[in-house]
Order: structure tokens, then sequence, then C-alpha cells
């Protein structure tokens, strides 16, 4: 996969507008606080070169999901007060994104000032990606840089559309995103292990196809490794299970023994007759009861990934092992998490789930790299070529 972006060197910054697309899609609660701020803090890095090169940002981002009209609540003026904070340089916050007085405020902002614009998806034709809106959003700056990697796997107008338009770089959040996947996917150090897991086998079979040319062995857990049990005609109770994938599923267990390229499967679990927080963990081999239902992988399981993690050279993780939001369900994921962070080797964590996971187990630091990007870094394992990084990559020819 070829992924050698232009980056913030390749641009001219000094006394020009810089557009720059952000992720600044953060979590809030129900009195619209932010929550995690994140993804404010992964673009701080770009945000602040630009100024110190002389440029002046200019922030296009999404919020939520206002389908293409204003909603008070999506506003993007409680992450425009936090970036201030963060940033400690003042941030001026617009209420609209395109249009002549978004021009003249731009033109007419200090220089040090970083310049956020309203949620871009007020437009409908963001995420059809217009090329009319593109047109407006491009004519408010003299370069694009695209620092939105949790974004990057949509064509939405913010997205590709200006960077069709004007010359264009990857910020440093993306630079830093491309990197860590460049280093799993273009000759990782062998041993290459990769951990999936997650609900549904659905979102992940196309991963495990692709990463089957490239790994060494995958280690299967969640509900996704119900499916992978059931097909090789092992009991998995009242467990989570795609009926109509189990024919794609063996097709990718005969693809992996064709290729030699081992697929581990839980040999435990910790079960439960209900799908509930309270319900009493029982510990079970792996064939499940009819009455029982696997929640967790089980200790047995977690000791053998665990050693074959630490044997690893290069780690890439999408996906938790059970049910890790309930404590009793826990063990597991958090077993592969501290695994992940003792591993010597290159590691990687993706996925908003299996992120969550590591903060809460506080390992975060003792990662290699924790991706920004959830349906993004899913994409690229899958072996797709990202819309947002395919319209960087042509401004190299
Ligand atoms: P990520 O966000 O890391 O890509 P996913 O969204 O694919 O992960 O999957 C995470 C979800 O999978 C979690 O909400 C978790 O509760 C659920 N899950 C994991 N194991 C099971 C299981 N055995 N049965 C049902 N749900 C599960
Ligand atoms: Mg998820």
């Amino acid at each position: 996969m070829e992924l050698d972006v232009p980056r913030l060197d390749d641009l001219q910054l000094r006394g020009k507008r810089v557009l720059v697309r952000v992720d600044f899609n953060v979590p809030v609660d129900e009195k619209g606080a932010i929550t995690d701020d994140t993804r404010i803090r992964a673009s701080l890095p770009t945000i602040a070169e630009i100024i110190a090169k002389g440029g002046k940002p200019v922030l296009l981002s999404h919020f939520g999901r206002p389908k293409g009209k204003v909603v008070e609540s999506m506003r993007l003026t409680a992450a425009g007060k936090r970036l201030a904070e963060l940033l400690k340089t003042p941030v001026q916050k617009l209420d609209e994104s395109i249009g002549a007085r978004v021009a003249d405020a731009i033109a007419k902002a200090a220089p040090n000032t970083t310049i956020l614009l309203e949620n871009v998806r007020f437009h409908p034709g963001e995420e059809k990606s217009d090329p009319a809106l593109a047109a407006e959003f491009a004519v408010l700056g003299d370069v694009f840089v695209n620092d939105a990697f949790g974004s990057s796997h949509r064509d939405h107008a913010s997205v590709c559309g200006i960077a069709r338009l004007l010359p264009s770089a990857a910020g440093r959040l993306m630079e830093k995103e491309i990197a860590a996947f460049r280093r799993v996917l273009v000759e990782p150090a062998q041993p290459f292990l990769a951990i999936l897991g997650g609900a549904k086998v659905s979102d992940k079979l196309k991963v495990v196809d692709h990463l089957l040319e490239k790994v060494n062995a995958i280690l299967v857990g969640g509900g996704m490794a119900y499916t992978f049990l059931k097909a090789q005609d092992h009991r998995v109770g009242k467990s989570l299970v795609q009926e109509d994938q189990i024919d794609l599923v063996l097709k990718s267990l005969m693809k992996a023994e064709r290729m030699g390229i081992p697929i581990l499967l839980p040999e435990d679990h910790v079960c439960a007759t209900a799908f509930a927080e309270n319900s009493k963990p029982i510990p079970s081999g792996v064939d499940i009861d009819d009455a029982l239902l696997g929640l967790d992988i089980g200790p047995k399981t977690a000791a053998t990934y665990r050693r074959k993690i630490l044997e690893a050279k290069t780690v890439v993780w999408n996906g938790p092992m059970g049910v890790f939001e309930w404590p009793s369900f826990r063990a597991g994921t958090d077993a592969v998490a501290h695994a992940v962070a003792d591993c010597p080797g290159y590691t990687v964590v993706g996925g908003g789930d299996s992120v969550a996971a590591v903060e809460r187990a506080q390992l975060t630091s003792r990662i290699k790299h924790i991706s920004t990007g959830g349906g993004a870094s899913l994409e690229l394992l899958e072996g797709t070529l990202l819309p947002g990084i395919e319209v960087l990559l042509r401004k190299r020819t």
C-alpha cells in the first residue's frame, strides 16, 4: 500500500490562510459538556506548528449527525472553548462555515488567532461531497491540511473536496497515523500477530481475509469468536452467532489453513444465563451448554493469548475479547490489554471500544500507537486505501 503523502513541510505556510480539516467530533454529556477531549488534543501539534510558521489556521470539523441542517446542540462552541484552553493562544469561533462574512472574519483575524468554522455537516453538501460546497470552503484558504484521520475513510466535501482544489498535505496527526499503519501493513517485523474481537464477525471478516496475507497468526475473541466456533461444529449455546456469515467464516478458515496461518479461537469462556450486567459469571470449556452464552474469553485462553502476544514483534489489536463494559466479563479484555502493553514489539490498537478498554486499564502510554480513527483504521486493515489519503497521494504526481 502506497502511503507516501505530502506533509506540512511540503507546504508554504508563511502569511497563508491554512484550511485545516480536524476531527472535533468529541463525546459530550447530556448538557453538551465535553467528556473526552483526546481528539482536540491530538490536533494541537499541527495547529501550533502552522501558527509558529506564520500561517493562519482556519479549522473545519464535523460534530454529530445534524444531517444537513443547523442543530443548535451540535454547534462547535464548546470545542472552540476547549481548544483555546489547550492551545493557550486566541481562538475565534464563527457561527458559519462559508460565505462573505466568514471570509471577512478570516481576513481581519490577528496573526496568531486560530479560526474555528461552524460544524460542516450543517450543510447538506458535506456528506454528499458536493463540489460546489467544497469550492465555497476552498475560497476561504490558500492551502489545505487534512489532519482528520478519523474522517478520512469518507469522501466528504471538507475531507476530499477541498484537497482536490488547493495545494494540500497531511497534518502531523494524519502523518503519525499513516506511519503507524504503514509499519504494520508494509513489511512488518515478524512474528506479526493480529488480535480481533468485538461483537460482529461481519464487521471484521474482511480484515481477517486481508491480514491473512500479512500476519503469522490471528487471535480471535469477543462475540465474533462464536460464529467461528460454530463453523467448526462446536456447541456455542445462546452465544451471539451470525448464521448468515458461517459460509464466509468457513472460507476464511480454509484460506488460513491453505496458507498455514493459524487462526486461534478461545479454548474456554466466561458465560452467563442471560445477556445482563448483573448475571453471574459461569466458567465453561470450549463447548458451551445450551442454557448459557459466552461473554468473555476464559483464563486459559487469556494465558495462551498472552504468551503469543509477548513473543510478537508486531501486534495490531481491534475489538475487545468480551463485554468489557461489565466488570464480571472484563478479565479477558484486560488480560489482552496488559499483554499488548507488556509486548516489547511494535503495538497498534485501533477501534473505539478497544481504545476505551486500554484507557480504562490505564495502559495508553504503554501502547506504541493508539489510533484516533475507529472506522478509518478498520478500513486500512481491510486493505482499503482511504479516500482522504488517496486524494493527498494524487498531489504527489
Ligand atoms: P471496536 O470499537 O474496538 O472496533 P467493536 O465495536 O467491534 O470494537 O466491538 C465492541 C463491542 O463488542 C463491545 O460493546 C462489546 O460489549 C461487544 N462484545 C464483545 N464480546 C461480546 C460477546 N461475547 N457477546 C456480545 N457482545 C460482545
Ligand atoms: Mg465499536
